[in-house]
């Protein structure tokens, strides 16, 4: 029975629910009155429920989806600017017991190498990774008690924040590891980690079970009920996700909605993130033989009901889609990419990397003083900023600022302090030109004067040398 309240998987994502709410939808995916009633309620910025969003996913009226997609340009604008945040994927281990049959890493892959990173290694990836100008990562890891178990995790996350090369620092790490107990997300959260981030892969239990036949990942409430754990052991940031390709996406869609919902219900604040990876061709993975691959017009129309329905929860693409489909998704209301990603263990340094550990293929191949300067030719504003968590602006506190505008006179100003530090340690002359430029332009576009006071004395200090100043 559905209930978003109850801490059990199969009543907060009831199959039962879903099933009406796509019934409901394709009953009223012609029912203007209804629709129209549900555009307003989504323009005053407040989100929608799994039941409204998915009657606007099964409607394919075009001059609906043009709305939809104007309405997540103002509500992108809205709550997060024209800022985009930047992060890469450090690849820790690819030993995994696991079975999950979309996935290289599975333990039946027997000619993939396996490869888990020394300390030593880490080292010297961070290193790579700080003189690109990365100052945000997320680490990645299959799941492994023996190879990769915990503490080794924590071992790596320690190592990370130690390294600081130059002017480089990594000064948040998230963290995309399997499931686990209340025990451990609370190590983790002592770590000092920032989002914890899962993806459900299905919401589907049937399909879940079929797609995870083996392994820890097989226990469909185990894995559905992560993000619970993480709360309840002090993790305010957490970030959904479903892999596109592996379930009918209608379904998926009005899923993670109710898991949303469900955060929200219980913990009073919603997820942090949800991303929207899409299968790729990897190792021994052919994307095709999944039936349910959706097309780019479909992506840009989830990205675009995603972001109205949850307005305050960051948005993430990652390097799986290619340049012309991430520059649609950030109109459309995503906030944070992944750039210059390597998806395989040692990835980032030559002599590192055995032949081949990718875990998918990456479409957007570019370096990243070239997303940075595509940004900003496009009029986003590159961020390198990692200050919330480290000032506390996490959970409910983050969610405050965000809903009443105030994060303006933060997040904007970080952009700009942390994109002058990428432009004078790493950029290109062509990036950095423009950079100044756009830095000069965009001063003026901090609300509060006390504050574009500050990030004007701010950015003289970084001019001189100084690093890492911040709201
Ligand atoms: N092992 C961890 C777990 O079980 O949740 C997470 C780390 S895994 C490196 C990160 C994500 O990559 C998975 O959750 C999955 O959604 C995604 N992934 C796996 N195979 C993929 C493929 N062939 N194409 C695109 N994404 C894939």
């Amino acid at each position: 029975m559905y209930d978003p309240k109850s801490m059990k998987a199969e009543e907060f994502i009831d199959h039962g629910e879903v099933e009406a709410t796509l019934a409901y939808a394709d009953a009223n995916r012609n029912n203007m009155p209804l629709i129209r009633a549900i555009l307003d309620k989504a323009r005053e910025g407040k989100g929608l429920s799994h039941r409204e969003a998915s009657v606007l996913l099964a409607c394919e009226d075009e001059g609906v989806f043009a709305e939809v997609c104007e309405l997540a340009r103002e509500i992108k604008r809205k709550f997060y600017g024209n800022r985009i945040v930047i992060f890469a994927p450090l690849y820790l281990s690819n030993y995994c017991v696991n079975g999950c049959v979309y996935c290289p890493y599975h333990h039946q892959n027997h000619h993939i190498p396996r490869k888990k990173l020394t300390q030593e290694e880490i080292v010297r990836e961070v290193v790579a990774l700080q003189d690109m100008g990365h100052k945000r990562l997320a680490i990645e890891s299959g799941e492994d008690p023996v190879n990769n178990p915990l503490e080794y995790i924590l071992e790596c996350i320690q190592t990370i924040y130690s390294i600081h090369h130059k002017n480089g620092a990594i000064r948040r790490v998230n963290v995309n590891i399997a499931a686990t107990t209340v025990e451990n997300y609370k190590r983790l959260k002592d770590a000092g980690i920032g989002t914890y981030i899962l993806f459900q892969e299905t919401y589907h239990k049937k399909s879940y079970e079929t797609l995870h036949p083996v392994g820890p990942k097989h226990n469909y409430a185990y894995h559905t009920e992560a993000m619970d754990r993480a709360m309840q052991g002090g993790i305010d940031d957490v970030g959904l996700g479903v892999l596109y390709g592996l379930e009918l996406y209608r379904y998926e869609f009005a899923a993670l909605l109710m898991h949303a919902e469900h955060l929200e219900a219980v913990f009073g604040v919603g997820p942090h993130t949800i991303s929207v990876p899409r299968i790729k061709r990897a190792d021994d993975i052919d994307p095709s033989a999944f039936d349910n691959g959706i097309s780019d017009d479909t992506f840009a129309k989830l990205c675009a009901l995603i972001r109205i329905s949850v307005p305050y929860t960051g948005m993430i693409v990652s390097t799986r889609e290619s340049q012309a489909v991430r520059e649609r998704a950030i109109q459309l209301g995503v906030s944070q990419i992944s750039g210059a990603s390597r998806t395989s263990v040692g990835g980032y340094t030559e002599d590192i990397r055995p032949t081949d550990t990718e875990q998918f293929d990456v479409s957007d191949q570019r370096t990243l003083d070239e997303v940075v300067r595509w940004l900003m030719e496009n009029g986003h504003i590159p961020s390198f900023c990692t200050a919330c968590y480290r000032e506390g602006r996490t959970g409910d506190r983050f969610m405050k600022l965000l809903k009443s505008g105030q994060i303006h006179n933060c997040c904007h100003p970080n952009a700009l302090l942390t994109l002058k530090e990428f432009l004078l340690d790493y950029a290109s002359p062509e990036t950095r030109a423009l950079g100044e430029k756009m830095i000069e332009q965009e001063l003026l576009n901090i609300p509060n004067p006390k504050a574009r006071e500050t990030a004007q004395k701010y950015l003289a200090e970084i001019a001189q040398g100084n690093r890492d100043f911040r709201f």
